[in-house]
């Protein structure tokens, strides 16, 4: 039964992250997501975090769990890009990148295992990207910090699975949020061509995976890498 089940996504205030925890809502589930500004959509608990600070995330765990019970869901979605060619990129901005993409899911992650095991039941979803694995020009930061998630889950399969604990993979195409927004016509024109569907995907696409991920249908699944690109990725 969903209404059992606390789910906790990051950055559940816009893009995929709301639409994920929209759909968490309609299945029935107790949500709360964290927002560093703005609110989380009708029905669900808004904290405050930033997912590359350990305490706040702790923090903003404690206040789920004191109004809803024990996070058993987890989706660490929160990510940015900051893109540009390998000459280009400094330290900061190869750093800020990996370390709120794979840190913060590494944070939220850990935060979320000891209730999980406790319940000896959880789902870990961690949102990558097709590139992490197809690779992009100007994207060495972001393509490593998704990769990244991918050795992160099968090892958490490794250390958790037999625990009732599955942890996966989501890797959108290219989604309309404001992340996408921000790329030149022309760079998504370029990107259209390229994708079998012949088109760019909504937010709600990606959420109806995660939440089906995480219902009793998908309890063998773990470890996997699940595309939702339109064929974008695939052979990958
Ligand atoms: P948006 O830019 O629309 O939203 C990003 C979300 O992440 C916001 O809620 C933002 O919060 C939050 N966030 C960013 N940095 C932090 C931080 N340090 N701490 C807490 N929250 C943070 O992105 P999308 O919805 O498009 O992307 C969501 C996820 O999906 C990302 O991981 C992205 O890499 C991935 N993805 C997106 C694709 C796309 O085509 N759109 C394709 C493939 C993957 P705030 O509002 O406070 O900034």
């Amino acid at each position: 039964m969903s209404t059992e089940h606390v789910v906790l996504v990051t950055g559940g205030n816009r893009g995929i992250g709301r639409a994920i925890a929209e759909r968490f809502v309609a299945d029935g589930y107790r949500v709360a997501v964290t927002a560093r500004s703005g609110e989380g959509p009708e029905g669900t608990l808004t904290v405050r975090a930033d997912v590359t600070d350990a305490a706040a995330v702790d923090a903003a765990f404690s206040e789920v769990e004191n109004a809803l019970g024990p996070v058993d869901v987890v989706v660490a979605n929160a990510g940015i890009t900051r893109d540009m060619l390998l000459l280009r990129m400094n330290e900061d901005d190869f750093d800020d990148v990996v370390s709120t993409n794979l840190g913060g899911s590494f944070r939220v992650v850990k935060r979320a295992s000891k209730g999980m095991l406790k319940k000896r039941w959880g789902r870990v979803i961690l949102i990558s990207s097709v590139v992490g694995l197809l690779g992009s020009a100007g994207q060495i930061n972001y393509s490593a910090s998704k990769s990244g998630l991918v050795g992160f889950a099968r090892s958490l399969t490794r250390e958790l699975g037999a625990r009732g604990i599955t942890a996966n993979v989501v890797a959108p195409g290219f989604i309309e949020t404001d992340m996408t927004a921000e790329l030149p016509e022309q760079t998504q024109a370029e990107y259209k061509k390229s994708i079998p569907a012949g088109r760019f995907a909504s937010p709600d696409e990606v959420a109806g995976v995660v939440t089906w991920i995480a219902s009793d249908a998908a309890a063998y699944i773990s470890g996997a890498v699940i595309p939702v690109d339109g064929g974008l990725g695939m052979g990958h």
